[in-house]
C-alpha cells in the first residue's frame, strides 16, 4: 500500500529569526505565483536518512505557504529494497552487484504496483507537481498517466560516476520527466542530456528536534543518561550504517587519536531504515571491531537514540566525523556546524559544499588524515571554537531549509511557465 506520511505542522514566520532577509523576501515573491498549487512528494521511507529527513520539514512548511503537499511512500517487499539499494550502490559507481533480469522484473513489477495505487487515488488527476525521490521509486512515472503535472526526478546521491549498467538500465525511467535535480552539478551523469537539469543543495531545519538550540544542562543530561561522560572530549560519527560511510575508517582513526589524547571517547550513532538492507551487516562488522572496547559506543534509533539524542551528540561532541568514501549531500556535517561544532570530514560529494577550508572543518581523504586532523583539533580548543563559529555563519547563509524551499518554488515556477 502506498502510504501517506503523517506531518506536523510548522510556520514559515518562525524562521524568520534565524535565515537573512535575502532568502525571506524571495520566497514570499515566488510562493505568491504558487498558492494553491498542489504538490506530491514521492519517496521510499518515512525515516532514516536524508531524504525523510528533509521531507518531515519540508511538506508542512509547503503546506503553510499555502501550497498543497502531500508526501507518500512507495511499498514493496524487503527484496525490492535489496534491488533499490544495489542500484543506489552501483549509481554511485560500485561494479561488485550487477543488476540481474530476476532484479529488474522485481524493480519495474513493483514501480507498476505503486503506479497503479496511485491511478486509484482520487486526489492524483489533481497534482500540479510530482516529486520522485531518489532511484527506488523512479520508474513509477513510466507506469502511469503522465497528465497535466509537471514530474521532476530529485536525485540525492552522487551519480557522477555511476556504474554503466546500472545506468544505462534507469535512464529511459527518467526519459519521461520534466525536470531533473541534483545536489550538485558534477553529481548529473555525464550523458544526461543538460536541459532539464538542476541543481538544488539540500538543507536543514534549524528549528526541529533534531537542530533546535538545547541548553547545556539538557544536553549532558541526554548524554550521560545514555552512557557518555560529559566532562571527557567526545568524537561522534552519526550516519546511517553504510560502507559508503566508512565507519570502520572511523574506528581506526579514533585508535591512533587515542595514542595522543588518551581520553577521548568515540560515538558511532547510526540508524536502520527501512529501505537499508546493508544496515545489520555494517552494524555487525562495527559491533566486532569495537567490542570490548569501554571508549567506543555504537548506538541506534532502535536502543532509543533519536532526533533529540542526535541533537545532543552534535552539541556536545568536541568534533564531529563524518568519514564518508562517497556522499550525496551529508546533512549531518550542516547539523554540525550549525551547533558551532567543528568537523572533519571526507572531501566526498556534497561536504566541501559545506566544509571550507579554515571554515567550519578539516577536509580528508585517509584514515591516516582523519587521525592527524581529529588529533589537531582535539588539542586546540582556539581553533575548534573558531572553526565551529565560522561553519554555523556559513550554514545560516546558504543551508537552512528556506533557502531549499525558494530553490524548489523557483524550479516548480519555471517549470510550470
Ligand atoms: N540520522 C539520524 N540518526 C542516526 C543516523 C542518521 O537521525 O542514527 C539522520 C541524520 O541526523 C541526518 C540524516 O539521518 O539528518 C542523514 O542524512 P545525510 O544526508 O547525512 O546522509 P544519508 O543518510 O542521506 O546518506
Amino acid at each position: 500500500m502506498l502510504q501517506t506520511v503523517d506531518v506536523g505542522e510548522l510556520s514559515i514566520s518562525a524562521y524568520r529569526t534565524v535565515v537573512p532577509d535575502q532568502i525571506m523576501e524571495p520566497l514570499a515573491e515566488v510562493t505568491n505565483r504558487l498558492r494553491g498549487a498542489r504538490v506530491l512528494h514521492l519517496s521510499a521511507t518515512p525515516y532514516g536518512g536524508g531524504v525523510s529527513e528533509l521531507l518531515r520539514s519540508t511538506v508542512p512548511l509547503y503546506n503553510d505557504l499555502g501550497i498543497d503537499a502531500t508526501w507518500k511512500i512507495i511499498s514493496g517487499r524487503p527484496p525490492f529494497f535489496t534491488v533499490t539499494k544495489k542500484l543506489h550502490n552501483a549509481l554511485q559507481g560500485a561494479a561488485d552487484e550487477p543488476i540481474t533480469e530476476a532484479d529488474r522484473a522485481l524493480y519495474e513489477q513493483t514501480a507498476a504496483d505503486n503506479a497503479a495505487e496511485l491511478a486509484a487515488d482520487p486526489q492524483f488527476p489533481g497534482y500540479d507537481f510530482v516529486f520522485v525521490h531518489d532511484p527506488q521509486p523512479s520508474a513509477v512515472l513510466s507506469f502511469v498517466d503522465h497528465g497535466s503535472a509537471k514530474w521532476i526526478w530529485r536525485c540525492h546521491i552522487d551519480t557522477s560516476a555511476p556504474d554503466p549498467a546500472a545506468w544505462s538500465y534507469l535512464r529511459p525511467f527518467l526519459t519521461p520527466y520534466d525536470a531533473t535535480v541534483f545536489t550538485m552539478a558534477q553529481f548529473a551523469p555525464p550523458d544526461l542530456d543538460r536541459t532539464g537539469v538542476n541543481i538544488i543543495p539540500p538543507a536543514i531545519d534549524p528549528l526541529s528536534p533534531k537542530n533546535m538550540s538545547l541548553d547545556d544542562r539538557t544536553t549532558r543530561a541526554v548524554l550521560n543518561w545514555i552512557g557518555i561522560e560529559p566532562d571527557r572530549p567526545l568524537v561522534t560519527q552519526v550516519s546511517r550504517f553504510d560502507p559508503w560511510k566508512d565507519p570502520l575508517g572511523v574506528i581506526a582513526a579514533f585508535r591512533t587519536v587515542r595514542r595522543t589524547v588518551p581520553d577521548v571517547q568515540l560515538a558511532l550513532v547510526g540508524s536502520m531504515a527501512l529501505d537499508d538492507p546493508e544496515a545489520w551487516a555494517v552494524y555487525r562488522a562495527i559491533t566486532a571491531e569495537s567490542e570490548g572496547d569501554p571508549d567506543i559506543h555504537v548506538f541506534t534509533n532502535l536502543t532509543g537514540v533519536g532526533n533529540i539524542e542526535v541533537n545532543a551528540f552534535q552539541r556536545m561532541s568536541t568534533v564531529m566525523v563524518q568519514k564518508s568514501i562517497r556522499e550525496g549531500f551529508g546533512l549531518v556535517v550542516s547539523e554540525a556546524l550549525w551547533k558551532g561544532t567543528p568537523i572533519v570530514a571526507g572531501a566526498a560529494g556534497g561536504i566541501p559544499l559545506q566544509v571550507a577550508d579554515d571554515s567550519g572543518g578539516i577536509l580528508v581523504d585517509s584514515v591516516t588524515e582523519c587521525a592527524d586532523a581529529l588529533s589537531a583539533l582535539l588539542t586546540d580548543p582556539a581553533r575548534t571554537a573558531a572553526l565551529g563559529a565560522a561553519g554555523h555563519e556559513r550554514v545560516r547563509k546558504h543551508f537552512l531549509l528556506p533557502r531549499l524551499l525558494l530553490d524548489e518554488l523557483t524550479l516548480m515556477d519555471e517549470v510550470a511557465a
